[in-house]
């Protein structure tokens, strides 16, 4: 009965349609516009013209509305698991999503009402962001899944709600785990399936322990990161999504020290346009109004990959990434900075940060590109914009030999030591095989970085560093005896150094500092510091004391 079959399709789809438009709103206050992207992307794909479209056409060629949603929804993914792309490649599991829903309805299941109880570990081969946020996500203690990759969208959603994930599991018998008791240690990346007694035991000690420092760290949210002999550093927060600005300012962030503006464009389909753009820039902007906002320019290449502007290099870490990307779109570019500029306006806090430069042409090339727009803005716009400082990133060595000439172009500098450290120590970040080399601790880390702020000091450039580095409470200490006074982390850090430079006087980290100028090895500089944490109360910061051996 091809009219029935396509009454009840009717139905479904709009059922279906008005389930994520639910879900949409559910989570408007805790996802923000670009988190919340994808539920638009299923309401086009729902749009008459596209799914429904085709499966209509099966349905009048004789088949039952169930039977056409599979076969429809199968062509599509087997097209995208074909994609070399690797987040093309992940869409399938939400089109999958998409497909289970359109079933459940027209099986007149609802799989909205699952129960799910607290301290509940989700499975799944994969898990969509959708059929994450439809879930009451406070029940939600950790999330495994077999198939994929640590930068997918569920998983940038799961970091920014806080849940521990891990994924890529792929030995994972996911049909067999139901009501299983699991550990899932996403500190290690490491799931333990009917855990013996012993390892229980240990991993709860461990949870309580985490717990009280949890606890214990909380008391740091209104305190000022000032040592006992009352040096003060300002501790601001890196952001890409919205979910990091609410957290930084409840960890009480000075400002915001890198806004990584990558963030949203990898969570679209296409470049975002300008009033896009300046929608998403304003929300930064106005909830750190009166602090500096520090926002980057477009840094994709190497491993950030934009889903629909695949760049493919044999050698991508040193390619078309970064400024000299941006450089040869200047469209592209100077969109950005209009967005940016409209953005600040009334609000006056913009800082812009160019990352990966190399010459100083470059930035020479930047600066022409910014008064052009900045004039033309104004004057489109009827209004006076305050001109944005400008900054470049020290992360490619070339700038650590020439600050002298970078000085007479910019006005600040941030040291992005997670490709200074790749870069110096010839050694890629990503690679798990070569992570031993890679260490902030290198004697030639400290040394580079020890210098290069001497140099920013004397020639009266502020100079503020956002790697990694920044957050891990050993190298904070070294940083702030060096001279940074500025230090800008993932919210997730921000209360553990604020609780370090509490406690450890700016004499002994400089008595620290000059301690590990004399090492040539970092395991033995890593060792010295972490000697002195646990032996001045600072123990639970040290982060080897976490590793459980089975
Ligand atoms: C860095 O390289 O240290 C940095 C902060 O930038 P990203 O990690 O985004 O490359
Ligand atoms: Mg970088």
């Amino acid at each position: 009965d091809i009219s029935h079959e396509l009454r009840l399709l009717d139905q479904a789809i709009s059922s279906v349609r008005s389930e994520i438009r639910s879900l949409d709103e559910k989570m408007h206050d805790s996802l923000m516009a670009e988190e919340r992207a994808l539920f638009s992307v299923f309401l086009r794909m729902l749009d008459e013209n596209a799914l429904p479209a085709e499966i209509k056409e099966l349905i009048r060629d004789g088949h039952w509305a169930q039977g056409a949603v599979r076969r429809v929804i199968e062509k599509h993914t087997a097209l995208f698991a074909q994609m070399e792309d690797d987040y093309l490649r992940e869409r399938v599991s939400d089109l999958k999503d998409l497909g289970r829903r359109i079933l459940a309805s027209l099986q007149e299941e609802d799989s909205s009402h699952r129960e799910l109880s607290p301290d509940s570990i989700l499975i799944g081969e994969e898990i969509s962001t959708a059929a994450l946020v439809e879930l009451p996500v406070d029940n939600i203690a950790a999330i495994v899944t077999s198939e994929g990759a640590a930068n997918s969208h569920m998983v940038i959603v799961a970091r920014a709600l806080g849940i521990p994930t891990v994924v890529g599991v792929t030995e994972l018998p996911v049909n067999t785990l139901d009501d299983a008791e699991m550990i899932v240690d996403a500190y290690q990346g490491r799931v333990f399936v009917n855990p013996p007694r012993r390892l229980r035991q240990r991993y709860k000690e461990i949870q309580k322990e985490d717990e009280q420092i949890a606890k214990d760290l909380k008391q740091y949210e209104t305190k000022e990161a000032i040592t006992p002999d009352g040096v003060s550093v300002q501790l601001y927060v890196n952001t890409g999504l919205m979910i990091d600005v609410v957290r930084g300012v409840q960890r009480g962030a000075q400002g915001v020290g890198l806004y990584r503006s990558e963030i949203p464009f990898m969570l679209r389909e296409r470049f975002p346009g300008e009033e896009e753009q300046r929608a998403i820039y304003r929300q930064q902007l106005s909830h750190f109004a009166n602090k500096p906002v520090v926002m980057r320019t477009l840094d994709i290449g190497a491993d950030k990959d934009l889903p629909y502007f695949s760049i493919e290099e044999e050698n991508s870490a040193l390619g078309w990434r970064g400024i000299r990307f941006t450089l040869d779109h200047p469209e592209i570019f100077s969109s950005q900075i209009r967005a940016m500029l409209k953005a600040s306006i009334g609000l006056n806090n913009l800082h812009i940060l160019l990352p990966m430069v190399t010459t100083v042409s470059e930035v020479e090339e930047v600066l022409y590109l910014l008064e052009r727009d900045w004039i033309a803005v104004q004057e489109e716009e009827q209004v006076k914009i305050t001109k944005p400082k400008i900054g470049i990133m020290v992360e490619v060595p070339s700038v650590l030999l020439q600050i002298d000439e970078f000085a007479e172009l910019v006005d600040f500098f941030s040291v992005g030591s997670n490709d200074l450290t790749q870069y110096l120590l010839a050694v890629d970040r990503n690679n798990p095989h070569v992570a031993n080399v890679y260490s902030h601790f290198h004697p030639s880390i400290l040394r580079a970085l020890t210098r290069l702020v001497k140099e920013c000091h004397d020639h009266k450039k502020p100079i503020s560093i956002c790697g990694e580095m920044a957050g891990d409470p050993l190298s904070a200490i070294l940083l702030m005896a060096m001279g940074f006074n500025t230090l800008s982390m993932s919210s997730s850090n921000i209360l553990r150094v604020r609780k370090a430079i509490c406690h450890v006087p700016m004499t002994d980290a400089q008595k620290l500092l000059d301690d590990v100028m004399k090492m040539n090895n970092p395991l033995i500089v890593k060792s010295w510091l972490e000697y002195y944490f646990k032996t001045h109360g600072l123990a639970d910061m040290v982060k080897s004391n976490r590793i459980v051996n089975v």
